[in-house]
């Protein structure tokens, strides 16, 4: 039986034309020796895989060789050559600093440096793994490197240059190895796979020079693990399932269904992988990559980023035409945050499960011709301007009507936070119903008039507080268009207690207000103030800042009086002390009662929770 030799030996590249995805280097040394330009240390750094240490015995066959081409091309005959290749040289030297790392390895070293060599011209001294040395080897070996004898070249090759003395460094001409591309690493798996007589699949070699990723050695060697599993017919299938490596279409097929807002069927599609046996780390991280592919895929200028079969690459630009980039930014945005929360998560599984539901989210119902319709909204833009310029006074004060009206709506406590546009625009509408005449404000009016159009999709969401914040801004005072609709009654102690408690029975939503408001009488003080009385600071500022707007317009709203003023005061009772059950509360009162923490919090820009 023929011996077999593993693909990674019977290739390794004998001379510098052989060597695959290095031309830059090769060219350098090549010229260098033409030029008889040779240092007496080169360190060449890189990671594991790229070549180093083939470069190395080619740079030091060809400066002995007896008889090299005009190009410096080795002969590959004369007695250096041959016994070199017959591993009998005693003009190169090759030593693991792994496994020869002490200081009496390197003396015995420094002692064969002064020998000259027998054949050629220099004694070449590889040195692999030079990190691995240990301190006292390098202080050793730095003498000899500082005053080397003429005859004498040193290549050092490490992965990790950062553990090199600086000494050392200063005195090795440094080449830095960079992976072999994808398209290198294809290319010469193609010429290896016709010399050894197997058929492969293009997009199978693709996924074997992605799984070397950068490696021409791994490469090789998963080559053959390939040939051993499939014999001389490979295929894409064969490929994936000898690696485990998942397959585009399980990634293709999910985005479809992502863009659909098909939860069911994403679902089931990640358990499916999960029974196959895939990591989830690497099923999420693997959806990155396809989401970044898919990005590339949308612009021309970045196609050469994509290192795909050809094959692939249709399918993938097809499926980027169906994404927007809103939907692709947002897309990455959360499978990152998953991959980096995954590891501290209690519950893996759910924690990818959610980021699967949210992504099912970002384009939920309609995704087909998003995009076009999101083009129209910008170019209509300008019109829409236009038009709300000449509409501008009557309007107006129509919208304020509706947008009071939904206000008060949307201010009773199933207020959600994914509340629609509209509310927002309620402080600048009124504000520019009082400037109106005075002056346009062109920004403003495009801003206010698309979301009046397109708001009723309630996709971009705002904060609650934003809300509350504007409709604060006119709880004080009555906006110009409250009148309306909500009248001037006078009010009624009777009828006050009656709304003051359907308005705790309204809050129900957040239980400790709702008691709070059961539990306190309001006071009429003046015609039209109310007086809720509140146990301490804290409470007093929470209602003020989360929901006094929206008290108060319940209160007008069911009193029927547009003046109503609701007056939120401390009155201190000892006997029933503020008990703090959220973290959060406790944080509010940490700060309130201490002025120095707030400060803190406010300059650094903390959240105390
Ligand atoms: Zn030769």
């Amino acid at each position: 039986m023929e011996r077999f030799i593993v693909s990674a030996r019977k290739y390794r590249p004998d001379s510098f034309e052989s060597l695959i995805g290095q031309g830059n280097i090769a060219t350098t040394l090549k010229n260098s020796i033409l030029r008889k330009q040779l240092a007496h240390a080169y360190l060449f750094c890189g990671p594991r895989g790229v070549g180093k240490t083939s470069t190395a015995r080619i740079f030091a066959k060809t400066i002995n060789c007896l008889n090299p081409g005009p190009g410096m091309e080795l002969c590959n005959k004369c007695e250096s050559c041959v016994s070199f290749t017959e591993g009998r040289s005693y003009s190169i030297h090759e030593l693991d600093a792994a496994s020869n790392n002490s200081v009496e390895d390197i003396r015995q070293l420094n002692e064969l440096v002064r020998i000259p060599p027998q054949i050629g011209k220099y004694s070449v001294y590889i040195i692999d793994e030079v990190h691995m040395l240990s301190s006292s080897a390098f202080n050793a070996f730095l003498k000899t490197l500082e005053e080397p004898p003429a005859h004498a070249i040193f290549i050092l090759a490490t992965t990790e240059k950062h553990k090199i003395l600086p000494t050392i460094l200063s005195r090795c001409q440094t080449y830095d190895f960079n992976r072999i591309s994808v398209e290198d690493i294809v290319k010469n798996l193609t010429d290896i796979s016709k010399k050894e007589g197997v058929t492969i699949d293009l997009e199978a070699l693709h996924i074997i020079a992605q799984k070397a990723d950068g490696a021409m050695r791994d490469a090789l060697t998963i080559f053959d693990q390939a040939v051993a599993f499939c014999g001389s017919q490979i295929t894409y299938e064969n490929v994936i399932s000898t690696l485990n490596v998942l397959d585009y279409d399980y990634y293709i097929r999910l985005t479809e269904h992502f863009l659909a807002g098909n939860h069911k069927d994403v679902l089931l599609i990640f358990d499916e992988i999960l029974s196959k046996g895939f990591n989830a780390l690497h099923f999420i991280g693997g959806l990155s990559s396809h989401f970044r592919d898919l990005l590339i895929c949308k612009d021309n200028s970045t196609m050469p980023l994509l290192d795909l079969a050809p094959s692939i690459i249709r399918r993938y630009k097809e499926q980027a035409e169906h994404c927007t980039l809103h939907f692709l930014y947002d897309a990455l945005n959360l499978t990152s945050t998953c991959e980096a929360g995954y590891k501290s998560s209690g519950h893996p599984r759910l924690h990818i499960e959610i980021a699967l539901l949210r992504l099912c989210k970002i384009n939920a119902p309609a995704w087909v011709g998003e995009e076009s319709k999101q083009e129209k909204k910008e170019t209509s833009q300008v019109e829409q301007k236009k038009e709300s310029k000449e509409k501008e006074k009557e309007p107006v004060a129509e919208e304020v009507k509706q947008i009071k009206a939904q206000v008060a709506e949307e201010a009773k406590p199933q207020a959600n936070e994914q509340a629609p546009e509209e509310i927002n625009i309620k402080g600048t509408v009124e504000e520019e119903a009082k400037t109106e005449e005075k002056e346009e404000k062109p920004e403003k009016r495009a801003d206010v008039k698309p979301a009046k159009i397109n708001g009723n999709g309630g996709f971009n969401s705002i904060s609650i507080k934003d809300l509350l914040n504007s409709a604060g801004k006119n709880s004080g005072k009555t906006g110009p268009g409250s009148e309306n609709r909500i009248g001037t009654d006078k009010i009624d102690a009777d009828k006050l207690n009656e709304v003051w408690a359907k308005m705790a029975q309204s809050e129900s939503a957040m239980p400790r207000l709702s008691t709070t408001i059961s539990q306190t009488a309001p006071v009429l003080s003046g015609e039209n103030q109310i007086l809720f009385k509140v146990k301490n600071e804290l409470q007093k500022n929470w209602i003020a800042q989360h929901c006094k707007a929206r008290l108060v317009e319940f209160l007008r709203v069911n009193l029927n009086n547009k003046d109503i003023s609701l007056e939120i005061e401390v009155t201190p009772d000892e006997e029933v002390e503020e008990k703090l059950y959220m973290p959060q509360q406790k944080a509010d009162f940490l700060k309130a009662n201490n002025p120095e923490v707030k400060n803190i919090v406010d300059d650094l820009n903390l959240e105390l929770k």
